[in-house]
């Protein structure tokens, strides 16, 4: 048997896991979850019912975990290794529900492990505070002591579709490093890699109080999940729209919101106009586009124009794109045929309109193939709004001043990605754009697992992200002080 159908065999009725225990849907039934590139029925997963989800959180609230930093720093790497020897089949896995291709599936699973590291060496960190309370002319002989603790109540964490497996191990690791207990809802449309991912944690040693993994239909559950008196904290990656949803539905919880982008890559005049579309197609195309910090937007200096596009479109003729499984591929599918319908709409509307289609904007049910679109103006809706897929509009401009005036028009402050070697322009830009990351010579989604990251205005509140952040966020801070 190869292993797609190992895997296939392995996947099919998925139970939910609350707090280890297999919870099928009962009278709710099941969503079926497709692999987008045949239409098939991959698995199956149960719809839960809001009794389901206050069971999760009542479970997980009466538990208080006591595991110590080096048993949770045991726990972590030991699922790091779990994880990099079953590298295939999880690919595999990420790969059958998402569409995404075997190389990005790889990538993600390689990714996967490092945040696993991070948030094993973080749980050894002692990371308290020592302040002296003589500093001032009415000091006394004490100590004010920081330390860190879990939340009182129960995490309630909700995941999107694009990294199946990482946005929901970039909440999860961070929890079990802070010794909190935490309810995952992963997204209805990839809910499998979070359920591989609870049973290798069970396996590792995880307290299985110490993680649920609940399916369903947000809007049924949505609710629970927001306003459950249980819980302390949401943390949420998606889209802008749910993302003000729940801020206004999660009174008085603590929010992380990392939300949509709309990253911008600009390319100054004394830019390698080569070294630059290669950037701008990695940027635009890994991950099928369907990155929040994807290139989004692509600005390039007049003087460069012509060079930096003929190279884009190169490099965009040779992205391979097709069968997800064919482990030569590029890209595989978009998250689904309904996705691919809008990015070729709007791409005719901006043709439409006067930009001009270079290549692609070709549609085969959920598979749509890199696209270039030149003479693209802020006001097409192509640029306006998020385009969650690979594609890499160009829009000119000529002056530092202006380019900066044109990122910022956006609503959206995510990341960025810079292509200039000059340091006064670089520190201009660092300076004066409205985002939470610059990379200079790196696509807008460069960071590393362990590094703050996280967008502002519409992208987020500012709350950052990166296993570091995760940890103090989901964490509170205790002060003492002491007579000596
Ligand atoms: P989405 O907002 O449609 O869904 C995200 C999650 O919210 C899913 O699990 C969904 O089931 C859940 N949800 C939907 N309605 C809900 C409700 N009423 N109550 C509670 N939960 C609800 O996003 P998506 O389409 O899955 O993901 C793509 C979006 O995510 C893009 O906008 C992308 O930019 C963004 N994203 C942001 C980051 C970041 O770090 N800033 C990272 C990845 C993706």
């Amino acid at each position: 048997m190869n292993l797609r159908d190992q895997v296939l065999g392995y996947l099919q009725t998925q139970a939910m896991r609350i707090c280890g225990e297999r919870v099928d849907g009962g009278a709710g039934g099941v969503i079926e979850v497709r692999y987008p590139w045949s239409g098939e029925v991959v698995a199956t997963v149960p719809r839960a019912s809001v009794e389901d989800v206050r069971r999760a959180f009542e479970l997980a609230h009466a538990y208080r975990p006591t595991l110590t930093r080096h048993a949770r720093y045991k726990i972590l790497m030991r699922a790091g290794e779990l994880i990099a020897q079953r590298l295939d089949d999880i690919a595999q896995v990420i790969t059958l529900e998402s569409g995404l291709c075997l190389k990005d599936s790889l990538y993600e699973v390689g990714r996967a492990s490092d945040v696993l590291l991070f948030a094993a060496q973080h749980a050894l960190q002692d990371d308290g505070q020592s302040f002296s309370c003589d500093l001032t002319h009415h000091g006394k002989q004490r100590r004010v002591y920081t330390m860190r603790e879990p939340l009182l109540g129960v995490i309630s964490a909700i995941t999107p579709f694009n990294h199946p497996l990482n946005q929901v191990i970039h909440k999860v690791a961070p929890s079990i490093a802070t010794n909190n207990r935490m309810v995952l809802k992963p997204s209805e449309k990839t809910p499998l890699s979070a359920l591989v991912l609870a049973d290798i944690l069970y396996e590792a040693g995880l307290p299985p109080p110490m993680l649920s993994v609940v399916t369903g239909d947000p809007r049924v559950i949505g609710d629970e999940l927001l306003m459950n008196p249980q819980v302390d904290l949401v943390t949420f990656t998606g889209g802008v729209a749910i993302g003000k949803h729940i801020a206004a539905r999660a009174v008085y919880k603590r929010q992380v919101l990392e939300l949509g982008g709309n990253d911008p890559l600009i390319v100054m005049d004394d830019a390698d106009p080569l070294k630059a579309a290669e950037l701008a197609a990695n940027g635009s195309y890994k991950n099928s586009g369907q990155r929040c910090t994807a290139v989004k937007r692509i600005f390039v200096h007049e003087a460069v124009r012509e060079e930096f596009t003929q190279a884009l479109v190169a490099r965009t003729k040779a992205w391979k794109f097709g069968d997800p499984l064919d482990a030569s591929v590029d890209m595989g599918t978009v998250i689904d045929e309904q996705a691919a319908m809008l990015f070729e709409r709007r791409v005719k509307d901006a043709v439409a309109q006067g930009a001009r289609l270079l290549h692609g904007n070709v549609r085969n049910g959920a598979s749509y193939s890199p696209t270039v679109l030149d003479g693209v103006r802020s006001s097409m809706e192509v640029v306006e709004h998020e385009t969650f897929g690979p594609v890499s509009p160009i829009m000119s401009f000529s002056s530092l001043d202006e380019v900066i005036g044109l990122v910022n028009a956006s609503a959206y402050g995510l990341s960025s990605g810079v292509c200039t070697n000059r340091l006064d322009d670089v520190m201009r830009l660092v300076r004066e754009l409205q985002v939470g990351s610059v990379n200079v010579w790196e696509v807008p989604g460069y960071r590393l697992e362990v590094t703050p990251f996280g967008g502002i205005k519409d992208s987020g509140l500012g709350y950052k992200e990166g296993v570091q952040e995760a940890c103090r966020s989901f964490t509170n801070t205790k002060t003492y002080s002491i007579p000596w």
